[in-house]
């Protein structure tokens, strides 16, 4: 009986959450034998219930999980001059939160802000199972983090690889619009469907592909539909090449054509752009229509290649989609073939502790993911989770 539930347990924190029919099958248990492995595990309160989407048309399946209190994750959302973060249990609930002034493009970036993980990891109460770390830029996909960021002023910074051996503990990172995706496939919005894109508005223009319930980074990224190439358009961008989405429709190049119309002051900010565009519908006009039309072009033809169900709207600028959504909607509507029209459009509010816990989400999928090409940072994070005092079994039953 021990030996049945020590080896139900240890399939459920090695693979993820499961059914008991998969349980059943991966084991070579019968019914009996595992009922009986299952309730003596949930009777001591080491695995729970939980409810995962099946995939469209299929019923809901109850899976077995392990308990969320089995161990703690920080999830960190880097931004240019300060960081926000969370600790989140294993249902991605936030227990704490903690935020800090932080220069990514000092000399000494990376001692900084093992220092402040330093300081938040002594605060952590129960067993670390890793740090997730999001971040506005590209995390090479199979290898522990070589990061490269434009906003961060990081070029190949081998970050995942510095943070997990400085800190003895698994670092995972990922494009923060990304982690979102995560998270909301995970935990939030994106949990009963399949097939969803985010899209965020703010420094930059990002978005996160999830297809088929798993989130898609390609060979060299992914998501990227701030730089793809708006027709007429020979702006220099950030990333080295020209006529990308960004430089007409980021909060930036907003902020930048106002002023350039003196529409606001030098000194302003896009909040204050905002303003006088909520007032002043010729401003709003002028400002947002071309690059309201030229992110609906962008987004129709992404829909058009990946047919989502959902598409959700996030990120700081996101607040301005009242604006947005005028010269956006009509145009997105008219570019996406008839036959997928039928998607849904939402905004899921802009919130920096949201994005950290996404970043905790990279850890808790690390986790609770059953896929067998696994980096060895994730490798890490479950070794970690078998090895929790939490989950040890006692000797006799
Ligand atoms: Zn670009």
């Amino acid at each position: 009986m021990r030996d049945s539930a020590n080896e139900v347990l240890r399939a459920i924190a090695t693979n993820g959450p499961v059914s008991r029919a998969q349980l059943a099958r991966e084991l070579g248990l019968s019914g009996p034998t595992l009922t009986q492995a299952t309730k003596y595990l949930l009777d001591r309160g080491l695995i729970v219930e939980l409810e995962q989407s099946a995939s469209t048309g299929g019923r809901r399946a109850t899976l077995l999980g392990l308990v969320a209190a089995a161990g703690q994750i920080l999830g960190i959302k880097l931004a240019e001059d300060h960081l926000v973060g969370v600790c989140i249990d294993m249902e991605s609930r936030v227990q704490w939160k903690f935020s800090s002034d932080f220069n990514s493009r000092g000399a000494d970036a990376l001692d900084e802000l093992l220092s402040i993980l330093k300081k938040n990891i002594k605060k952590v109460s129960g067993p670390l199972l890793g740090i997730g770390i999001g971040l506005p830029g590209v995390v090479s996909p199979g290898d522990m983090g070589t990061t490269k960021s434009a906003i961060l002023g990081w070029d190949a910074l081998d970050v995942g690889n510095i943070l997990s051996e400085r800190l003895s503990t698994p670092v995972l990172l990922e494009n923060d619009v990304n982690t979102l995706a995560i998270d909301e496939s995970l935990f939030g919005r994106g949990k009963d469907t399949s097939n969803f894109l985010t899209i965020t508005f703010g420094r930059g223009i990002g978005m996160g592909i999830v297809i088929n319930g798993e989130l898609y980074v390609g060979s060299h990224g992914a998501g990227e539909i701030g730089h793809v190439t708006v027709a007429n358009n020979r702006n220099l961008c950030e990333c080295g090449k020209l006529g990308c989405l960004e430089t007409l429709a980021s909060d930036p190049a907003i902020l930048k054509k106002a002023m350039a119309a003196k529409v606001v002051t030098k000194n302003s900010t896009i909040e204050d752009v905002w303003k006088v565009a909520r007032l002043n519908k010729k401003v709003a006009s002028s400002l947002y229509k071309v690059p309201g039309q030229a992110v609906a072009i962008a987004l129709a033809n992404v829909i058009n290649v990946f047919g989502p169900e959902l598409v959700l709207v996030s990120g700081e600028g996101s607040e301005a989609w009242d604006i947005w959504s005028e010269w956006v909607l009509g145009e997105l509507q008219e570019n996406v073939v008839p036959t997928m029209r039928n998607f849904i459009i939402e905004v899921d509010p802009w919130d920096d502790e949201k994005w950290a816990q996404g970043a905790g989400a990279l850890v808790l999928r690390a986790s609770l993911t059953a896929r067998s090409d696994l980096n060895a940072s994730r490798q890490a994070v479950k070794s970690r989770l078998r090895l929790l005092p939490g989950i040890r079994l006692e000797k006799n039953s």
